[in-house]
């Protein structure tokens, strides 16, 4: 509690305010229970109509610009229709009561025609007639962010693509670990695909396998995409911060102006290194699996010269690293295997495996499926046993000291700084300030 009142006076009243006022935000339905795990920061308010955002800079370099016509023609009288499946431009037309040469004119417009022959089930189309009977527009409603306007003009039509940007909003959820980063992330809020790419960022610090405890804690800043009040999906992660047995690792985005979007420590390292923590997909193995119990196969990791990942049988195994494949076979002890060699220095094992994806003399890259986990060899039940050697020589892979990554490049020092700075201060803030929430009037 001391600690919660010490953070509380630290901060600077605004973001609690701030704070406060998206919680009084009402929430989309399902999301309420969220509103003490998590902060909507700017949200637009559900409900209220927003003018769509026109897409310019600095977001649509190189996108169309958007033509402020949707506005004015809504105001139209549009006899619109869902498209169904096998619905083509003829079908569609003729649900409308329009004929074969309005077919043959809108098909052959100036300028996007070749979009009117993809149209799926599910999206729509729209059209406005004159008095006289005469076709005068068609809207293509591909999704609401796109959508392509067909105009009238003599005897031909022309085309043009309209997209709309949607409001990129963050938010933030932070939660700890009671049974699995699974569980606890979507009790948090998170999305599966949102679990997926946290644990994604980490692991190559964390084994989330076989090291994640109760009462490990994460938290993570993200990209929600808005439009017209509504919420359309989830944009990148920006920060996050995940602690792992008393130990913290941070890691923020930046995206770099070649295009590149990556993951680095606040110091400039890239998240991402050599060798992946755990070879395997931790998300197939339940929490029973690995929260309580550390090797149900062999007891002593040094006795064998590995280390166990008891597993569902079928769990896909991971290539910790870039290398080529030295070995794939069956041995008696071994049940199938694959041997990895990464550079001079170093070499992996997996055996016991169900399956083999990959051949000798193959290249694989990190994170590459080579097989998947079986009971094979000499196993009393499915796990991979994984093998790490540097030189020839048999290491611990969970505490083997490894080449550092190289940091960010000095000229991209001020860049990351002036663009990693404020993401990382704003998730310690929210992480912060969240707990003074969470502690009832003090
Ligand atoms: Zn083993």
């Amino acid at each position: 509690m001391v600690g919660v009142v010490a953070l509380l006076s630290l901060l600077p009243s605004e973001p609690v305010e701030a704070k406060r006022r998206s919680l009084s935000i009402q929430l989309p339905a399902g999301q309420a229970e969220d509103a003490l795990n998590s902060a909507l920061i700017d949200a637009p308010t559900p409900g209220k109509r927003m003018r769509p955002t026109p897409a310019t800079a600095p977001f649509s370099s190189g996108k169309p610009k958007l033509v402020d016509t949707v506005s004015d023609v809504d105001n139209q009288d549009w006899k619109p229709t869902i498209l169904a499946n096998g619905d083509n431009l003829t079908t569609a037309f003729q649900r409308l009561g329009l004929n074969a040469r309005d077919v043959y004119q809108v098909a052959n417009a100036k300028h996007e025609a070749e979009r009117l022959a993809r149209l799926k089930p599910g999206e729509s189309l729209a059209v406005t007639i004159s008095d006289d009977g005469l076709l005068e527009q068609v809207k293509y409603t591909r999704s609401k962010l796109e959508h392509y306007l067909y105009r009238r003009e003599g005897d031909a039509f022309i085309g043009e693509q309209i997209l709309f940007e949607p409001e990129v909003t963050q938010r933030f959820k932070k939660g700890q670990i009671e049974s699995s980063l699974f569980l606890d992330g979507s009790r948090a809020g998170l999305s599966e695909a949102k679990i997926m790419e946290l644990a994604n960022i980490f692991a190559w610090d964390v084994d989330f396998a076989l090291d994640i405890r109760h009462g490990d804690q994460f938290s993570i800043l993200y990209e929600e995409k808005y439009f017209e009040g509504e919420k359309i999906g989830e944009g990148s992660i920006l920060a996050a911060s995940f602690t792992n047995q008393g130990k913290t690792y941070d890691a923020v985005l930046f995206r770099d102006p070649d295009g590149s979007n990556d993951y680095y420590t606040p110091d400039g390292k890239p998240m991402k290194k050599a060798f992946l923590r755990a070879p395997l997909d931790f998300t197939r193995i339940s929490s029973n699996f690995n929260l309580r119990r550390r090797h149900p196969i062999h007891k002593k990791i040094k006795a064998h010269r590995g280390v166990d990942y008891a597993a569902p049988r079928g769990t896909p195994v991971y290539a910790a690293g870039n290398g080529k494949v030295i070995a794939s076979g069956y041995h008696r002890a071994n049940g199938n295997y694959v041997f990895i060699q990464h550079g001079q220095q170093y070499v992996t094992k997996y055996l016991h495996l169900h399956q083999r994806k990959v051949r000798k003399g193959q290249s694989v890259k990190q994170r590459q499926t080579i097989g998947t986990v079986g009971s094979t060899g000499y196993s009393t039940g499915p796990h991979l046993h994984y093998e790490f050697l540097v030189n020839g020589v048999h290491r611990n892979p969970r505490t083997v000291k490894l080449p550092e990554a190289k940091p960010i490049a000095d000229e991209l020092k001020q860049q990351f700084q002036t663009q990693t700075g404020p993401l990382l201060a704003q998730l310690k803030t929210m992480s912060a300030t969240q707990l003074a929430m969470l502690t009832p009037e003090n």
